[in-house]
């Protein structure tokens, strides 16, 4: 099932990998931008991979509804942002002008919910992780009758399986039933990819936010506690936290939130989620619950996330319920 739309997918996050690379090769090269809190870099990758996917998908798939982080109002804001968009959307689409490139981008308005097809896309998730130079994702999801059934996530920076740091990029698909795939974003073979089948809860390695900002690290460090953990977090940016897991380099990937009333956005978890469940793991929210994609941009009644290996989910739903009333 969805098989066509798999392949797309991984297409076109394969195409926006190359984009985005060209513009943090930039933000490396000028580190002075990033001392100075300039967050431009990101804004033109994000707008640009946003333009191209938006309208290569109402080519290819028109009646297809699409959800996506970003707007077109930046563009107005910004005279210089907009030419430096234009430039590099033109690189991959030539016949694009201003006003397709701003037809693309808010198409992406789209309120989500249970009825017929979306695409969700985070052109880029992880911008904290982008402008330091390093981990980062594209992510692209099909929602269909508010279910996730296709999921593409590229994760241009992530290296070589067991290892850690920056490497040369890998993208994952999967498609509902269909099994987990990972394939080198430079090219080469697609193999399946699994979660590991850790049930030593002590053994197991924890994924977390870099960003304190983003998730409860102090609560997650209790709750790795109380499962046995002794070994630090192994932190990093954006949906590559699925990526990790899904590959077997990590058992739990924990996201409780820092403000009780935060509530996670579709473009942040769909693509990862059914990475995730097709390697075999399981994703829910603190209560247990699967994660509702129907319920418009935001994930609104489940708080927080909790992503495991499936054979540990139920010990650490237990461990967090614990950390939570005591
Ligand atoms: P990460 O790289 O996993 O730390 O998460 C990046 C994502 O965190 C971004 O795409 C944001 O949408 C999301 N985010 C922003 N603020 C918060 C918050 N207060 N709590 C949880 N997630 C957030
Ligand atoms: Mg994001």
């Amino acid at each position: 099932m969805y098989q066509t739309e798999t392949e797309f997918a991984r297409t076109l996050v394969a195409e926006a990998c190359t984009l985005t690379r060209r513009v943090q090769d930039e933000v490396v090269a000028n580190a002075d931008s990033l001392t100075k809190g300039d967050r431009s870099p990101v804004t033109l990758a994000d707008l640009t991979v946003q333009a191209v996917i938006g309208h290569r998908l109402a080519e290819r798939y028109p009646s297809d509804a699409f959800l996506a982080e970003e707007e077109s109002g930046s563009l107005d804001a910004s005279p210089a942002l907009a030419e430096k968009v234009e430039a590099l959307v033109s690189s991959v689409r030539p016949d694009l002008d201003r006003e397709a490139i701003t037809a693309a981008l808010d198409r992406g308005n789209h309120p989500g919910g249970p009825e017929g097809r979306h695409w969700v896309l985070d052109p880029v998730d992880g911008t904290k992780g982008f402008l330091r130079g390093q981990q980062y994702a594209i992510a692209l999801a099909l929602v269909d009758g508010g279910e996730v059934v296709v999921g593409a996530l590229g994760c241009p920076n992530l290296p070589a399986p067991g290892e850690r740091g920056n490497g040369d990029g890998w993208i994952f698909h999967a498609s509902r039933g269909s099994g987990a795939w990972a394939t080198p974003a430079s090219g080469g073979n697609t193999n399946q990819t699994a979660v590991d089948a850790i049930d030593d809860s002590s053994r197991a390695i924890v994924c977390e936010s870099v960003e304190a900002a983003h998730a409860a690290h102090s609560v997650q460090a209790g709750i790795a506690h109380r499962l046995g953990i002794a070994s630090e977090p192994y932190r990093i940016d954006s949906q590559c936290k699925y990526a990790v897991l899904a590959r077997g380099e990590a058992s739990i990937y924990l996201r409780l939130p820092r403000d009780e009333s935060y509530r996670e956005k579709v473009w942040d978890h769909a693509a990862g989620a059914i990475v995730i469940e097709e390697a075999g793991g399981r994703v829910s929210d603190l209560d247990g619950n699967a994660l509702d994609f129907s319920e418009g941009r935001r994930l609104a009644t489940g708080r927080g996330i909790i992503a495991t290996n499936g054979v540990l989910h139920d010990q650490v739903l237990e461990a967090c319920r614990a950390e939570l009333s005591g």
